[in-house]
């Protein structure tokens, strides 16, 4: 018999099942969280790489209007000059026509900003008008065309930085001329518009930036224009995309890539726009742990949440788990006999009235057994209330140990006892009883202070279910009668209540 046995088992499953559920679903939360976080950081990233990408274009188009607007006057110059005439440099710099075309000139160079001067060069690339620097007159330029014999004039706009120690006024510019040639391809002349980077710098740095943002705008070769913020050490230098990524000439027109600078070491992801018709590329660069500044922010907001989230979960699951173990033990107190141990009245009566209805349910037999001391009070006596009270004790214990696992024993009080008996007839029960009568009386046990042996003997009274019963109440007073007989005749001896004429048989000598 093992009542409380099986409830302890199925409360320490019961908590390991609760503290389980809590951990796995704490667990499956958390890796919700943590990927949903993971999802985020992604899509800010890219969130940021495709802005950054957009503002790319529109800084491209803007610097490119501003070559568009310098080409125009350059069209402009080219179509209002005779080339055979006009790009020679005469002796006399003074000469009418010369007065002219430096009032064309200098007329133009203020239509455009940012454009620093403006002049008119010959077939050997000799600088033949000026608009704003006389004393370059006569200067050959230092153009790449101008020192290669291949060049295909049939793309008459050629563009090209010009580093400030090559450069004529000193500082870095940008040349930007249009060619013109005769019939054979030849070269003439040209007109060059030269444009200040200081201008363009001023223009990039009037974009306001977040911290560790970066705007430039490159060249094909790599070489810094103008960047935001600025950086003297940088400009006019070459930079190179990120290793895996060609060379800037050969990019698309528009690109996204991550790059660590070699300048501050920070980590940004780039957007880069071609400009349109002129080889110049804008790149705006976003400071990677800028963007995820507000992430991380997110992040460790849900991190303590979800710690107090989990300790609270434990708090309350500790509470609730302490409350079912006081429930548990007070439920346990009230169907328990305090000095044995096994299962009272009350507890017998439960289990005892559930067992009727479920063998009547299923016409199954189910007996009971009513088992009391012999001369109990002459053990009181004789021993001791101390001695009597181990004698009933080591009398539960010896009759739940022997009766099956599916049978319910206890003591019904003083030192009677009762055990009921599912899917047993009264044969079976008979056999049963007999054995813990000689059990019991084969029992001789040290148990007074004195440490005399003490044996003792008992009278079993049984009954089966039958359908004269009314409930538990009439089978227990059947086996009850059965046991007054059983005393009445001697004791030490089973008595069996027979089901038909409810008359008494006996078993077991003394
Ligand atoms: P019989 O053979 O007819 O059963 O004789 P008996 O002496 O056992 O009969 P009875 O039922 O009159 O006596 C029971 C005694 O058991 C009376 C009571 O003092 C004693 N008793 C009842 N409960 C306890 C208990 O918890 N501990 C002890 N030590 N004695 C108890
Ligand atoms: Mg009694
Ligand atoms: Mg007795």
């Amino acid at each position: 018999m093992a009542i409380f046995s099986s409830d302890l088992a199925h409360s320490t499953r019961r908590r390991w099942t609760l503290y389980a559920g809590t951990l796995v679903f704490l667990g499956l939360f958390g890796s919700w969280l943590a990927l949903d976080f993971l999802h985020e950081r992604a899509r800010t990233l890219d969130e940021m790489g495709r802005l950054a990408l957009h503002k790319s274009q529109l800084l491209s188009s803007v610097f490119g209007d501003a070559f568009l607007s310098a080409d125009y006057v350059l069209r402009d110059i080219a179509g209002r000059i005779d080339p055979t005439q006009d790009l020679t440099l005469p002796a006399d710099h003074s000469n009418a026509r010369q007065r002219q075309l430096h009032k064309l000139l200098h007329e133009k160079l203020t239509t455009v900003s940012g454009l620093e001067d403006l002049v008119l060069f010959d077939h050997n690339c000799v600088f033949t008008a000026v608009a704003s620097r006389p004393q370059l007159l006569g200067f050959r330029s230092q153009q790449r065309f101008c020192d290669s014999g291949q060049v295909n004039f049939s793309e008459p706009l050629h563009i090209q930085y010009m580093p400030a120690e090559r450069s004529a006024s000193g500082q870095p510019v940008v040349l930007m001329s249009r060619t013109l040639s005769d019939d054979q391809g030849r070269l003439l002349g040209g007109v060059i518009a030269v444009m200040d980077l200081g201008h363009a710098q001023r223009w990039i740095e009037s974009f306001s930036l977040e911290p560790n943002d970066l705007m430039a705008i490159v060249d094909n070769d790599g070489i810094v224009l103008a960047r935001n913020p600025p950086l003297p050490a940088a400009m006019g230098k070459p930079t190179s995309p990120p290793p895996g990524y060609p060379p800037f000439v050969q990019m698309e027109r528009t690109t996204m890539f991550w790059a660590t600078s070699p300048l501050d070491h920070r980590e940004r992801i780039f957007g880069l726009s071609r400009l349109e018709r002129f080889p110049f590329i804008a790149m705006v660069g976003f400071d990677k742990s800028r963007i995820l500044t507000g992430w991380w922010h997110r992040g460790w907001q849900f991190l303590i949440g979800f710690a107090v989230l989990g300790i609270l979960a434990v708090l309350v699951l500790r509470a609730h788990l302490t409350v079912l173990r006081h429930s548990e033990a007070m439920r346990r107190l009230a169907i328990t006999d305090e000095l044995t141990g096994v299962a009272n009245r009350r507890q017998l009566m439960e289990t005892g009235a559930a067992e009727v209805a479920r063998a009547r349910r299923y016409q199954r037999p189910l007996s009971v057994l009513m088992v009391d001391i012999d001369h109990f009070k002459h053990i009181n006596d004789r021993w001791g209330h101390a001695t009597g009270d181990r004698v009933i004790q080591v009398m539960a214990r010896l009759l739940c140990d022997t009766i099956r696992q599916q049978d319910h024993g206890g003591r019904l009080g003083g030192e009677e006892f009762a055990a009921i008996l599912p899917e047993t007839d009264l044969a079976g029960a008979q056999t049963l009883a007999e054995r813990v009568r000689v059990l019991a009386a084969s029992c001789v046990r040290a148990l007074n202070d004195g440490d005399a042996p003490v044996s003792f003997t008992v009278s079993i009274g049984v009954a089966m279910l039958d359908a004269n019963d009314e409930g538990l109440e009439s089978l227990l007073q059947r086996a009850d009668r059965a046991l007054y007989q059983a005393k009445a005749d001697g004791r030490n001896r089973v008595a069996v209540m027979a089901a038909e004429a409810s008359s008494t048989a006996h078993s077991g000598t003394p």
